[in-house]
């Protein structure tokens, strides 16, 4: 018989704490209460113990990249996810290499000017705000320049919230004998990745991101065969990770203290993550929180930047409405006081926002965020959620 309490959310969907806010955004991002609670432990990083958990968390995230036949190896690096990016493009990237960089957002250039710090030869393809970066043009790149020896992706590029077509791409980049890095730090754990079917050469990804842990370091995920060939390619001591793996297959432990709290949390939230049906179970529950905020947002008159086909159940961009009323930072200050965090946009052309669909929520918790932005847009006497003409300009460039 259905109950009252049936109703109740499981411990893991309540709000964070008494009075804290769902982040909306795409990292740090919404906690369970277990993944905090495995942090009220402290571990000595050369103990037996501590090494299991490094092994564990590693043979896990194997798991979800598909590595059946174990062609790769994971290497955890301590830092931000942007660390473990420069990490992989300074340790897989030889010196006289030259590199492809897919560019439509904020992300992607930062790995352009990543490769210009390190000195690395690149060109790009860059497609402004939100364009995506298509199989033809990066196959006729290629094949105009016999130089290129690797192509750099951006999986889900976070800035925009756009999905990029990566199968189409990594079909252009084997088919033309190249080697292909991702950055799939905000796609990795929901949308798929597996290397039986994306033979990336290197991947990377973090701790706070659709795992749903807390930050402090992230993780490359590379063909053992690139692992070897790195050696002597880093132009850094600390983000080496021919090294960094080197000393794990030595002695199971990192080279500099490790965020061990962090790691902890990183256990309990990939145990959770196998618990909802891994990847699977994982994307279906991020599309389902798109769906019904994207849906009810579109019901109060906001639009999506993006078309269905490129909507990631990452994150979704909505122009802000013309209404002369709205105002973004009051809008911002009206959604925290009723608990959500949200994030502004990145967009040049127009002005936007974006809401975030991963971390601890479900799909009540974003029926709720619909109700405090139409309860906002109220207060705001915005009557019409509605873009200006020139947000709708834009989009229609887009591909359906
Ligand atoms: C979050 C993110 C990063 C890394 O950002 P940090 O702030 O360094 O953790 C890199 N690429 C993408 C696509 C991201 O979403």
């Amino acid at each position: 018989m259905p109950t009252e309490q049936n109703n109740i959310p499981t411990p893991s969907f309540a709000p964070p704490e008494m009075g804290e806010p769902y982040l909306l955004t795409p990292g740090p991002l919404t906690t369970s209460m277990e993944v905090k609670r495995a942090m009220l432990k402290d571990w000595g990083s050369w103990d037996g113990d501590f090494r299991a958990m490094t092994a564990e968390l590693c043979s896990r995230l194997l798991e979800i990249a598909g590595d059946v036949a174990g062609d790769y190896d994971c290497v955890p690096m301590q830092g931000s996810g942007t660390f473990s990016v420069e990490a992989m493009l300074g340790s897989f990237l030889p010196q006289d290499s030259k590199t492809l960089v897919l560019i439509n957002g904020a992300y992607g250039k930062r790995v352009a000017e990543t490769l210009h710090y390190l000195g690395r030869d690149f060109a790009i393809i860059d497609k402004g705000d939100y364009m995506p970066p298509r199989g033809d043009e990066v196959a006729a790149a290629l094949a105009s320049d016999p130089a290129i020896s690797h192509v750099v992706l951006v999986h889900c590029e976070t800035s925009s919230g756009i999905l990029n077509p990566v199968e189409e791409i990594a079909e252009e980049v084997r088919a033309a004998g190249r080697k292909l890095l991702i950055d799939s730090m905000s796609a990795f754990g929901a949308l798929p990745l597996n290397v039986t079917e994306i033979p990336f050469e290197a991947m990377v990804s973090s701790a706070n991101k659709c795992i749903e842990g807390v930050p402090g370091f992230g993780f490359i995920i590379a063909r053992k065969s690139a692992l070897e060939a790195a050696k002597g390619n880093s132009h850094s001591l600390s983000l080496d990770v021919h090294q960094q793996w080197a000393n794990f297959k030595k002695s199971g432990q990192w080279r500099f203290t490790p965020p061990t709290h962090v790691v902890a949390a990183f256990i309990e939230a990939l145990k959770q993550h196998e618990a909802e049906g891994g990847q699977a179970g994982r994307l279906a529950r991020y599309v389902e929180n798109r769906d019904v905020m994207v849906a009810g947002m579109r019901e109060l008159g906001f639009e999506t930047l993006l078309k269905d086909r490129w909507l990631s159940p990452i994150i979704v961009t909505f122009f802000n409405p013309a209404h002369p009323n709205f105002e973004f930072a009051r809008f911002y200050e009206l959604m925290k006081s009723r608990g959500f965090i949200i994030y502004p946009g990145k967009l040049t052309v127009v002005n936007s926002f974006r809401v975030g669909c991963i971390g601890r929520m479900d799909a009540g918790v974003m029926r709720r965020v619909v109700e405090a932005a139409g309860e906002a847009l109220r207060e705001m006497n915005v009557p019409d959620a509605s873009p200006p003409e020139a947000a709708l300009i834009e989009r229609a460039k887009l591909a359906a």
